[in-house]
C-alpha cells in the first residue's frame, strides 16, 4: 500500500461521491503518471479543507493506494515527500485469554473509556464486567431531557451519568490532537462505524457525529461487548474499593453487594466527585490538576459563517462545508489564557449540572448543526499552584463554589444565569434580550455574572472577547448572550499512575482511565487511553 498526501481537489457536493471517486482516481493516475490498470484500488486516508484563499477552497486528499508495481513506483518517486509506503495502522491485540482465565477485568463506568476498555477487553476474550452508576442509554435519555423540559434533576442519571457517559448528549466531535503513534485513533473510529457512525468519520479532518447517532452507536457496543461474554450491570454505582496489602481485592456498590476482583479500570469521568472523594480516602494517590472556568457564548451561526467562509459565503458553500466553527486563544495582560472550549456550530446550550442545586453549562447539536446558534466555551485556565492549592481536592470544591453561585444567581430553579455581551463588557446587569435568543432550558435569567467566576477570569473574559472580535468580525455584538458557569472543562484531579504497568503509583491491580483520572479530555482520547488501559490489564490477566 502507497500513501499520497496533498492532492487538491475542488470542493464537491456531499452527495456526489461518485462523481468524487472519478475525480480522485483521475488525480491519482496524473500524479503518478500510471495507467488505469495499474490502479488496483484506492482509499481515502484523511480529507482536509485549505480555506487560505477564501474565492478558492479546496478539498486536501491523503489517498492510499494498492498498485501494480509498488516498488518501482517508489523508486521513481523517491525523492517526493508525497508518495511513501502507508503506514500499517491496522489494530493489532496486545494479549489474548489463551489461559482460559478465570480472573474477570472489572471496568467501572461505561463513558468513552470505559466502553473501549470493556470493548477491547471483551474482544481478546477477558469477558469483563462493567459496573455503570447511571441507567441505559434511553431511560437516561429521559432524565437528561427531565432537568432541561421540568428543571428535575436525577443525580444518578444525567448530561454526565449513565450509559455513553458524558459525551453521550454531545456535538459528538471526534478528534483530538494527542500523540497516537500506534494509531489507536483508528480502532476507535472504525469500531464507532461497525457501531453505526457515518463512513465520512475515517476520513474527513474533524469529524462529528452529533447526538442522536451516538445514543444508538453506544446501544450497539454494548450488544456486542455482551455478545463477547461481556457484562453490563446498569444501576451499580461502586461506593467502596477493597484494597489489602496495596493490592485491589474488589469493590462494593450502592446495593451492598461485594464484587471481588484484582483488576479495576476505574474510568469515573471528571464529574464523579463522591468518587473521587472515597479514592482518596482509601489512600489511594491523587494529585490536583489544572482545568478551566469560565462561560458558554452564544451568537448567530450566520455571524461565525460569515467571518470563515470570507468572500466565499454563500448558500453554496454552507451547503458543502457545513456550518464553520472557531478556535480561538487570547492570553490576557493579567498573566491568564482566554481560549474557547467545545465550540458547537448550530447547536444548544445545554444544562450539564450532576448534582443539585448547581447550574453547569456545556454545549451540544445535532449531526445537522443546523440550530440558529453557534456556542462555545469561553474560559481561562487555573492552576492547582495559584489557585486552589490547599489540598488535592480542593479543585472540586472551587467548582462547586461556583456552580451553586450560578444556581442562586440564576433563580434557585436551574435556569442558568445570562447576560448580553454588550452588558458584560460594560459592567451593567442585562435586563432583556435582544436579537439573540438562547438556546439553554429550562431557561436563562438575566443578571449580571461579575460574581459568578473570580475576579481575575472576568477581567481576562472582558478583555478577550474583544480581541477575538479582531478575528471574528462581531464577535463582540452586544445582543450575543454569555451564560454560566463552565466548570466542567477537565478533571480537577489525577489518579496518578505508573508510565510502565499504567496502575496507580500506589494502589496495584487499581487502572486509572481516561478523562475523570486525569488522563484524557473529549470522547477520542478517552477512548483511546480506555484501549491503552485494556491493553496494560491485559498483559497484567496473563502474567
Ligand atoms: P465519562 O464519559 O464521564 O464516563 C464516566 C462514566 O462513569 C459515566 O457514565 C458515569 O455515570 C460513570 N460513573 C461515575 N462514577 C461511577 C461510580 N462510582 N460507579 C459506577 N459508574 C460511575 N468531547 C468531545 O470530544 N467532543 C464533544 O463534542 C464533546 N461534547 C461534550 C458535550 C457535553 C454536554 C459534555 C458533558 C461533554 C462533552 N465532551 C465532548 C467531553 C466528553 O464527553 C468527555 O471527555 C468524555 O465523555 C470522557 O470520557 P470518560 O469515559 O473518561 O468519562
Amino acid at each position: 500500500m502507497l500513501r499520497i498526501t496533498e492532492i487538491k481537489l475542488p470542493l464537491v457536493q456531499a452527495e456526489t461521491l461518485k462523481h468524487q471517486d472519478d475525480e480522485i482516481r483521475a488525480a491519482i493516475l496524473k500524479r503518478l503518471e500510471i495507467p488505469e490498470s495499474d490502479l488496483i484500488r484506492f482509499e481515502i486516508f484523511k480529507r482536509g479543507v485549505d480555506a487560505r484563499k477564501s474565492h478558492a477552497i479546496l478539498y486536501v486528499y491523503n489517498i492510499d493506494i494498492e498498485v501494480k508495481d509498488e516498488s518501482r513506483i517508489l523508486a521513481r518517486f523517491k525523492k517526493d515527500p508525497h508518495i511513501k509506503p502507508a503506514p500499517d495502522t491496522s489494530y493489532q491485540f496486545v494479549a489474548t485469554n489463551t489461559q482460559a482465565s478465570e480472573h474477570r477485568p472489572v471496568v467501572v463506568g461505561f463513558g468513552p473509556a470505559g466502553i473501549f476498555a470493556a470493548l477491547i477487553l471483551a474482544q481478546a476474550g477477558f469477558r469483563p464486567i462493567v459496573l455503570e452508576r447511571g441507567k441505559e442509554v434511553r431511560e437516561r435519555t429521559k432524565d437528561t431531557w427531565g432537568l432541561w423540559r421540568k428543571g428535575k434533576l436525577n443525580p444518578e442519571s444525567n448530561v454526565q451519568f449513565g450509559e455513553g457517559g458524558a459525551g453521550t448528549f454531545s456535538d459528538g466531535k471526534l478528534y483530538s490532537q494527542i500523540k497516537d503513534p500506534k494509531h489507536y485513533g483508528r480502532k476507535v473510529l472504525q469500531e464507532f462505524v461497525k457501531a453505526g457512525a457515518p463512513e465520512e468519520i475515517l476520513y474527513i479532518s474533524h469529524p462529528h457525529i452529533g447526538t442522536f447517532k451516538l445514543v444508538s452507536m453506544v446501544e450497539e457496543m454494548r450488544s456486542t461487548i455482551i455478545s463477547l461474554g461481556g457484562e453490563i450491570r446498569f444501576d451499580h454505582r461502586v461506593t467502596e474499593i477493597d484494597i489489602n496489602d496495596q493490592q485491589v481485592q474488589g469493590v462494593t456498590l450502592q446495593t451492598g453487594e461485594y464484587l471481588p476482583t484484582r483488576h479495576l479500570v476505574l474510568a469515573v469521568g471528571h464529574s464523579a466527585r463522591d468518587t473521587f472523594e472515597m479514592v482518596y480516602n482509601k489512600g489511594i494517590y491523587v494529585e490536583a490538576k489544572p482545568f478551566s472556568i469560565g462561560f458558554r457564548i452564544e451568537h448567530p451561526q450566520s455571524l461565525v459563517d460569515r467571518a470563515r467562509y470570507g468572500k466565499s459565503y454563500s448558500d453554496d458553500i454552507l451547503q458543502k462545508l457545513g456550518a464553520a466553527d472557531y478556535k480561538l486563544v487570547h492570553h490576557a495582560k493579567n498573566g491568564r489564557s482566554v481560549y474557547s472550549f467545545c465550540m458547537c456550530p448550530g447547536g444548544t446550550v445545554v444544562a450539564a449540572t450532576s448534582e443539585p442545586h448547581r447550574v453547569v453549562t456545556n454545549g451540544m447539536s445535532q449531526y445537522s448543526r443546523n440550530e440558529r446558534n453557534a456556542n462555545a466555551g469561553i474560559v481561562v485556565g487555573i492552576t492547582p499552584e495559584v489557585d486552589y492549592p490547599d489540598h488535592p481536592l480542593a479543585g472540586i470544591e472551587l467548582q462547586r463554589q461556583l456552580e451553586s453561585h450560578a444556581y442562586v444567581l440564576g433563580g434557585s430553579n436551574y435556569s442558568a444565569p445570562g447576560q448580553l455581551i454588550g452588558d458584560f463588557l460594560a459592567n451593567r446587569p442585562s435586563s432583556e434580550f435582544g436579537d439573540v435568543t438562547p438556546s439553554y432550558t429550562p431557561g436563562v435569567h438575566l443578571t449580571n455574572l461579575e460574581s459568578a467566576l473570580p475576579a481575575f477570569a472576568i477581567e481576562a473574559i472582558r478583555e478577550a472577547i474583544p480581541a477575538f472580535a479582531k478575528q471574528i468580525p462581531n464577535f463582540d455584538l452586544k445582543d450575543g448572550i454569555l451564560t454560566g458557569v463552565e466548570t466542567r472543562t477537565s478533571s480537577p484531579i489525577r489518579i496518578k499512575r505508573d508510565d510502565a504497568s499504567l496502575q496507580s503509583i500506589n494502589t496495584k491491580g487499581l487502572f486509572p482511565c481516561g478523562e475523570g483520572a486525569g488522563y484524557a479530555g473529549g470522547i477520542l482520547s478517552a477512548a483511546v487511553d480506555g484501549i491503552k488501559i485494556a491493553e496494560a490489564v491485559s498483559l497484567s490477566l496473563n502474567a
